[in-house]
This record gives C-alpha cells, structure tokens and sequence, in this order.
C-alpha cells in the first residue's frame, strides 16, 4: 500500500507530537520549523558566558496533565520532572510574611483544600463558605462569564481571592480573573482538584532543551520523521503532500494563510539574575502577593543546578518595554530583599527574556476555512477548553491522527 506523506508544521510541542504519532502510525512525515531547533515556546537558549542552558521561562505543570505524562513516559523523560509529594503553594505578602496553601492528604482533595484555605492567616468561616460554593458551582459557568464575576456572584472574601484564586487564575490561565473566562477556570479546577495525584505541582529538573525537546527530537529521529529546520513554510501550495498539519499558535497560522483577524495573546517577562552568594529562600516556588515581581523561582534547586552562580527567576505576566528595564530589575531586587529581609548581593549577571505572545488567550476563536487535507491542532483554546499549555499543545497534537486517518478513509 502506498505510505501517504504528511507535512507538520511547526516543531513545538504540539508539532512535535503530531509528527510522532503520524510516524508511528505508518505516515512518512516531514516536520517544518521555521526556528535553527525544535522546541518553540518550550526553548532554551546557551549562554556563552555562563556556559550552560537557560530556559526562556521556566515551565511548571500538574499532576493532571495527564497526556504530557503519557507522552514523557513513551520518550522515557518522567525522570526529567520532579513533583512535590503533596499540593502546596507557598505564598508570602508584606503585613504577613510567609504562608503555605497546603493540602493535607489524609482528607479528600477537595476538602484538604476548603481546609487549607481556612488555616490560611486572616481567614475565617467566609472562606470555607466561598470554597464550597465554588465547588458546587463549577458546572454551570455561562460562556462569556468571567472569574472575576463568578467570585462576585460567589461573594468570595477578598482575601481568599487574593489568596488563592487570583494566584491560581495567573499561574493556569496567564489572565487576569477581569477578563479570563470562568467556564476554562472551573474546568482547571475541577481536573486539576479531582485527586491529590492530579494537584500536585511538577517542574523540570534539567533545561526544557535536554528534558522534553532532546528526547522528543531523538524519538522523532528514531521513528524516521523527516525534520526540516530554518524552514518557515510560507504558502500551503508550497507543501505537495497528502495531508498538511498546522501545528502553529493562531496568529502564526492567521500569517501563513494570509488572515488578518487579531488573535488575542498574553505576554510573559522572565527576569533571570545570577548571584556569586547563595541567596536563601525557603522555597524553591515562591508565590508573591501584592507586589510587581508574581513568582520567585530558585531555578538552581529546581535543576539541581552544581553550577557555583545561583539562579534565580522572576516571572510577571506582562511585556515591559526595553526602557523599563533599569527600573524593574532595581523594583523586583527591592521586592525580593523586602520579603527575605536581606540586603541582596549585586548580581552577577541579569537578563531579561520578553514573550511577547506567550500565551494564545481563551476566547471565542472562530475556525478557518482550509481545503480538506489541512488539518488545523495550533492553539487556540476554546471557552471550556484547558488554557494554552504543554498540555493542550500534547494533547492537540496526540489528536491529529484520528483526523488524518479519518479524511483519509472519507476519500478511499
Ligand atoms: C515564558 C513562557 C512560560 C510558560 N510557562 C508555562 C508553564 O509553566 N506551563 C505550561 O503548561 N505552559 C507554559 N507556557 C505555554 C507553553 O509553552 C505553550 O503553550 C506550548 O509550548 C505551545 O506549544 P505549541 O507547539 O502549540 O506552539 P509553539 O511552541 O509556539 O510552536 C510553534 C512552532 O511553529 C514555528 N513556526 C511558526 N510559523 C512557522 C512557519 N510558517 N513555518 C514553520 N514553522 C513555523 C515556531 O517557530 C514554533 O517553533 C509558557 C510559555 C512561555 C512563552
């Protein structure tokens, strides 16, 4: 029988998994990246001067995300992410210094989180009262409702949003809960909170170039994908194959087909210090309330880093112009000093990794018309739908054979 030929393209994480389970189920595949490597958002770069690999943000993920472990177990990379043994956020604010969101497991996840929530300082009865409200109303969020009105309509304590909600919305959706929709929201909460397994948050123990991309790349390798890198695909006649996947976020797909819609996106700034001194924190993924910098990363602990520079990371929803930068790295500096009441070392080295479109947001994206042997998997999360993640680039991707062989079968 003749082997039909698919073109992916896009070599991120949803393109990369497209073209290995299109190779393992017998089509000849050739994967299109525009990029020198594979890896899209999900990419390291090489200092030079610090000799080693830094990731452009560093990535966390949950015990839910069900089809990214699927998918490291079959390139033998689970041993590439660790996980806390039991669901905890670590929070610190100016007036009550450090916390934890902690959830015990001897009670059922739900309920270690309505208790959790309670033991938080400054929480009361109200608290427990809004956790179970929102339980019992996670189902039945109206497609346009946001977080925002939904813990309105709950009456959560401000505190309690500050808290958690606020903290969790940032963390899954890159949105703030003004305008995130509540329907996505609730379905996080209810897959992410369904068991202690699935709450439990995971991180990358080495850089996301070795931990997902190499062996993804080797695995790719090994089941004889064809990769074509620094190959932007301009036009779809330029590719003469069977079936063609666009693996490409929404305005990336929007360019190529000559769209013009305006797809709404969420930025990302990393803020990467080194220091010749140990800087101690007590956790290794500090949440921070009320302040600019929203998450201190220790990324030297995470990687198990034996480097002698520590490596820190702030992380901020938000794209802050060239100019800013001076004032920010002297505010977050501020911020971290404020919180370990320390005077901090000068860094050795910062670097500022801006993404600009991070994150394609979770709205109402219309399909386009494309001729029938085009496949569209690129992200553009729908209302109800997970928020753009690793797991919805796996999961996008683990879907296309189902189409390829589906339209293939339609036309035999
Ligand atoms: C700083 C940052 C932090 C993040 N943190 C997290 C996190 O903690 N947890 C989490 O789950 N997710 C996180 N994400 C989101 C996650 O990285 C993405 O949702 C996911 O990697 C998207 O993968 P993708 O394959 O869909 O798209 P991409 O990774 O964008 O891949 C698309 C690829 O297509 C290529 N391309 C574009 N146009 C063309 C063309 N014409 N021809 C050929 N190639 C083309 C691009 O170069 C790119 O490599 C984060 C993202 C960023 C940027």
């Amino acid at each position: 029988m003749e082997v039909k030929r698919v073109a992916v393209v896009g070599g991120g994480v949803a393109g990369m998994t497209a073209a290995l389970r299109l190779a393992e189920a017998g089509y000849a595949v050739d994967l299109f990246e525009a990029a020198p490597a594979l890896g899209g958002r999900t990419k390291s770069f090489y200092d030079e001067e610090l000799n080693e690999w830094v990731d452009n943000g560093p990535h966390a993920m949950v015990g839910a995300y069900h089809g990214t472990l699927k998918l490291l177990a079959d390139i033998e990379a689970l041993n590439n992410v660790s996980w806390q043994s039991s669901l905890t956020l670590s929070l610190w604010d100016k007036t009550r210094g450090f916390f934890d969101l902690k959830a015990s497991s001897w009670l059922p996840v739900n309920l270690a989180l309505v208790w959790a929530a309670y033991r938080l300082p400054g929480h009361d009865i109200r608290s427990i009262k809004a956790m179970l409200k929102l339980a019992m109303t996670m189902t039945n969020r109206d497609d346009q409702q946001t977080v925002q009105q939904w813990m309105d309509e709950i009456k959560a304590p401000k505190r309690l949003v500050e808290d958690m909600l606020n903290v969790l919305c940032l963390g899954v959706m890159n949105e703030a809960m003004n305008t995130a929709k509540a329907k996505t929201f609730a379905r996080v909460l209810a897959l992410s909170f369904s068991s202690h397994r699935n709450a439990k948050m995971g991180w990358f123990n080495q850089p996301l170039s070795q931990s997902l991309v190499a062996p993804l790349a080797d695995k790719l390798r090994a089941v004889g994908v064809n990769v074509e890198l620094r190959h932007s695909v301009r036009k779809l006649d330029d590719l003469n194959h069977d079936a063609v996947v666009l693996a490409l976020p929404a305005f990336a797909r929007n360019r190529l087909l000559g769209l013009h819609d305006e797809i709404e996106t969420q930025a990302i700034t990393n803020i990467h210090l080194w220091f010749e001194e140990k800087v101690v924190l007590p956790n290794m993924m500090q949440g921070m309330l009320g302040t600019y910098g929203q998450w201190l990363f220790d990324v030297s602990a995470m990687m198990k880093s034996e480097s002698e520079l520590q490596h820190l990371c702030v992380i901020v929803s938000a794209d802050e112009s060239e100019q800013l930068q001076k004032e920010l790295l002297a505010l977050v500096l501020s911020e971290i000093e404020m919180m370990l009441s320390i005077t901090l070392p000068k860094p050795k080295k910062v670097r500022f990794v801006r993404e600009k479109r991070a994150t394609v947001l979770v709205r109402e994206h219309t399909d386009v018309d494309l001729p029938s042997h085009v496949f569209d998997i690129g992200e553009a999360p729908q209302i109800g739908e997970l928020p753009a993640t690793i797991e919805l680039a796996v999961l996008s991707g683990e879907k296309v054979v189902g189409l390829v062989h589906l339209s293939h079968e339609k036309r035999a």
